[in-house]
């Protein structure tokens, strides 16, 4: 009692000494997911921490033996590999214990010792919450157990062993592994000497771990724990197998802040210094040809209309074109640009978290006349070829080597040339300066690429032949591009066309100068903000080229920037845009394809620029036409940002900042079968609720006067993808009519097919509003909405007063409502929000079943809800989880927002040309964020 240390007997004799030490608080590492690289920098950054305290710490007892100790690792691998029985995992063994031997042995001596923990392995780092608030769900590792391994070693084993397991299950173990590389660092500064020993202290560890298993496993087959990590182990040694070594090396370096490639400086200034002796690469006088250099960056007006990313032959005639507009046969894409050609599958890696495809171009493109020659700018040897024939490959290729200084190297590549460059082509053949090397490919032969040559310097082949990558992961920029400089350096492009490149601005400068230069009030969507660069169909991009799918955005409803909606606005752009006091026949034709559209007596329109402008309007001729104030609103409501619109949209009034309602405006409850006061179970509810509107219509005249209008979304939007109960709407029209008012339906959210059944969201609660008001999806992004009403509120309306807006109704505001109503149309859209929106709903509720948080899907058509919930029973509304849903789904490249009173309810609203398979992707993406850590409840 009392003591620091007690004794206890085992059943065999043998005495042990026990110790109890304080209990941490935490969950493993292993257990959690997604290991996010904030999190796993972290772990560098505790790791770095703790041998920095260690640093001057020794202890003879360190000295010790133990099979663990990574310095007599490769021993203790020869003695237990017998154990293994699996060839493939010898082999791996055999291969990495060899490299060890040869490379990292005989370097032992010259790196830091120290005792250290020697088993950050992720079954014995504990990691908690970032931050007590509960809404902060980002996790940090906040201790470490068991140090029953500690000895006498080298730092930089610490580290090895905590990116070991960090990798272990990876889809790229590097990627996880850097980040820790980074963190430690950051505090304990690694040498580049030990930086360059971590591929294979990795790799050494995994073996160990391996043969331990498989030796432990032997005498003890029932003790599940000691061969956790084998299976494990020997799948990432097999991955790590295909981790070139030196590009391991270098994503390290890159994680330190060196410069990733140590040579490639060497190379780049010996190319400097000799750049008047280098000869061109094409046999024609680029000053003279006056080339024209190609915007070919994600979010060019240059591509456009490119439709479709993956057709070559569109994108072959709209670079023709612009090279004939410009009078020259050379054009020119640049280095390190990132572009969209690389969206299809060929470019798509797996990553850690969400798919990343390869974007930033490594070479120089000089898009010429099939056929032109291309010759040798220095001597230079044939290192290797090859016909990388596959679609949007490399095409026929040839790689020169170059030595330099001192048995330096480095490479020329040139892609897409034609077949017969390679004819007679062997290993080792020498080109002297100004030979011809080969020839520029068509379409057919080069790769499927519009014709030209992609030439690129690569200071490092990585034991790649006749191939290297063109284009780079955005995430491994710097690395990429270390490994292929400017291939300008040889090409030598004038300046006056190569032009400094105005590079986009970063998206954290953008969030400093909107801090600043932006209204404070506007928001962003996500903890980290998108760059969006480009949108097509139901896809927007960003400045790297990565794709989201836009599951949010329902103004692009016939898609992001529809080809055919786009070229109705520019033509009509280049003809006439002026205002509605000339005859013109678009906005005739235009009103009559509304009406057919709307049931009678709506019929006559007013054109406006926005859906506040809209119900402003619908509000001012209600009010006129009854020569009443008093309006009904729906509790929850939004209906725009004008200062009349702030006055009954209950979202602002009630909300942050807002100021209550009016007295001239009364608000009934939210129709809402799932948290409101009657539910969707109760077959009267909607009656119940329309009772409401009577009670306030009763209000109103209780103080002398009657209602001018009822005005309510027709699904509700901002306040949770609400539907409401059968009969709502038609009761509550009733009431409100009996009473003289005048009843708006607002159909700026959901208007234009969107639920699916019915053109008209107030036709799925079958009535006939007096008014209609239209915006968001009306001008699939244009600034273009509408007011619909019957003839006789309309006369009302003309009191002698004149109703002007500058540019409602103009031709070509017109033009592109006409042409998505053709859309619409031609495209079958409404069906498909019915198809897919009813498909969507359907996975949506099975996920229900899975996972507690979700408390309701609702919706109709591709206009769905869903309800974050932390009890089903109380319905404690899961505010936080509903927002780190969000977050991760953006991260995973979904995107959605939130809603309703309590923020908590997934809004789904994409373009109508969402397909069946995008609703799948969004389900897996929904269902593997509930199974994160974070949300599983
Ligand atoms: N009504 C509803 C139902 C809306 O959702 C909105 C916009 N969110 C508006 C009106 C206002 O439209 P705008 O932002 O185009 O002025």
């Amino acid at each position: 009692m009392g003591e620091d240390i007690a004794t206890t007997e085992h059943r065999s004799g043998t005495k042990h000494f026990v110790r109890l030490v304080e209990y941490l608080p935490g969950r493993f590492l292993s257990q959690v997911r997604p290991h996010s690289p904030d999190l796993l920098r972290g772990l560098g950054v505790f790791l770095g921490s703790m041998d920095k305290a260690f640093a001057s710490f020794h202890h003879p007892a360190a000295d010790r033996e133990l099979k663990w100790n990574m310095k007599f690792a490769p021993s203790t691998v020869r003695e237990s590999f017998h154990h293994l029985a699996e060839p493939k995992g010898r082999a791996l063994i055999d291969h990495f214990l060899k490299r060890y031997e040869d490379l990292t042995l005989p370097l032992l001596t010259q790196l830091r010792t120290s005792v250290i923990r020697n088993d950050a392995n992720d079954n014995n780092v504990l990691v908690g919450r970032a931050l007590p608030d509960p809404g902060a769900f980002d996790l940090r590792v906040t201790s470490i157990i068991d140090f029953g391994d500690m000895v006498a070693g080298f730092p930089v084993l610490e580290l090895a062993v905590g990116a070991t397991y960090a990798a272990l299950e990876k889809n790229d173990p590097l990627a996880a592994a850097a980040p820790i590389v980074a963190g430690y660092h950051q505090i304990f500064p690694l040498t580049e000497l030990e930086i360059g020993c971590l591929y294979d202290f990795i790799a050494m560890r995994l073996c160990l771990s391996v043969v331990i298993s498989a030796e432990q496993r032997k005498a003890e087959p029932a003790n599940e724990y000691l061969s956790i990590s084998e299976k494990p182990a020997l799948a990432l040694l097999d991955q790590w197998r295909t981790v070139h070594p030196d590009f391991a090396h270098y994503v390290f370096r890159n994680a330190c802040g060196l410069p990733p490639c140590p040579q490639t400086e060497k190379v780049v200034s010996w190319l400097s210094e000799y750049r008047n002796d280098l000869g061109p690469v094409l046999d024609i006088d680029l000053e003279k040809k006056r080339p024209l250099l190609f915007d070919l960056s994600v979010g060019s007006p240059q591509l456009s209309p490119w439709k479709d990313p993956e057709n070559m032959e569109e994108l072959s005639a709209l670079l023709l074109s612009q090279m004939s507009a410009a009078n020259t046969g050379v054009g020119i894409g640049r280095h390190d640009e990132a572009s969209r050609f690389y969206t299809s599958d060929n470019f798509k890696t797996a990553g850690n978290d969400s798919p990343e495809w390869r974007t930033v171009h490594l070479g120089i493109d000089l898009h010429l006349e099939p056929g032109s020659a291309m010759i040798a700018p220095l001597d230079g040897v044939v290192h290797s070829f090859a016909n990388n024939s596959s679609r949007l490959d490399y095409g026929p290729t040839i790689i020169l080597e170059h030595e330099i200084d001192g048995g330096l190297k480095f490479y020329t590549l040139y892609g897409h040339l034609t077949g017969d460059s390679l004819n007679g082509l062997v290993k080792g053949r020498a080109f002297k300066k100004g030979e011809m090397i080969g020839r520029v490919g068509a379409i057919g032969e080069n790769g499927g690429w519009p014709p030209h040559l992609h030439f690129q310097i690569v200071t490092e082949l990585l034991g790649k032949s006749g191939d290297f990558p063109g284009v780079a992961l955005p995430s491994q920029r710097d690395v990429w591009l270390s490994l292929s400089p400017d291939p300008n350096l040889i090409l030598k492009i004038p300046e006056n066309v190569m032009r400094p490149k105005t590079r986009p601005r970063e998206r954290a400068m953008i969030l400093d100068l909107r801090s600043r230069h932006l209204g404070p009030n506007l928001s962003l969507a996500y903890r980290r903000p998108l760059k969006i660069v480009r949108g097509f169909r139901q896809h927007l991009y960003d400045e790297n080229g990565q794709a989201y799918l836009d599951a949010v955005n329902n103004v692009p409803h016939v898609g992001h920037c529809h080809p055919r909606v786009v070229r109705a606005a520019t033509e009509q752009m280049t003809v006439l845009n002026t205002n509605t006091r000339y005859l013109h026949d678009y906005i005739i034709e235009y009103a009559l394809r509304l009406k057919e559209k709307l049931p009678e007596p709506l019929g006559v329109f007013f054109f406006v620029c926005s859906g506040s402008e809209a119900n402003d309007l619908a509000l001012r001729l209600a009010r006129t036409h009854t020569r009443r104030r008093d309006t009904i609103v729906v509790d929850g409501a939004y209906h725009g940002n004008l200062t009349s619109l702030i006055e009954i949209s209950p979202y602002k009034f009630d909300g942050p900042g807002g100021q209550g309602a009016p007295p001239y405006v009364q608000k009934v409850p939210t129709p809402d079968g799932y948290r409101g006061l009657y539910k969707s179970s109760d077959p009267d509810a909607g009656a119940k609720y329309a009772h409401h509107v009577e009670r306030a219509v009763g209000a109103i005249r209780k103080e002398g006067r009657s209602p001018a209008a009822f005005i309510a979304e027709s699904l509700m939007g901002s306040a949770g993808q609400i539907v409401y109960p059968p009969g709502f709407l038609e009761s509550s029209f009733t009431y409100v009519r009996q009473a003289g008012g005048v009843c708006i339906a607002d159909e700026v959210q959901v208007g234009f097919g969107r639920v699916g059944t019915h053109f008209w969201g107030f036709e799925t609660q079958r009535v006939i509003p007096d008014i209609v008001t239209m915006g968001k999806p009306i001008g699939n992004g244009h600034p273009l909405a509408a007011v619909a009403t019957t003839p006789e509120i309309a006369a009302s309306f003309k009191t002698g007063m004149e109703y002007f807006n500058t540019f409602g109704g103009n031709p070509v505001s017109c033009a592109i409502g006409l042409a998505v109503l053709d859309v619409i149309r031609e495209e079958n859209l409404q069906q498909r929000a019915l198809e897919v929106g009813y498909y969507l709903k359907a996975g949506l509720e099975n996920l229900k079943d899975r996972h507690r948080l979700i408390g309701d899907v609702r919706g109709l058509g591709l206009f769905l809800g869903v309800e974050f919930v932390l009890d089903r029973e109380t319905l404690a509304p899961a505010t936080a989880q509903a927002a780190q849903a969000a977050e991760r789904m953006r991260d995973k490249g979904v995107l959605v927002s939130t809603d309703g009173p309590y923020r908590n309810v997934l809004k789904i609203k994409p373009p109508l040309v969402f397909t069946k398979a995008d609703a799948d992707r969004l389900i897996e993406v929904l269902d593997q964020v509930l199974s994160e850590d974070a949300l599983r409840h």
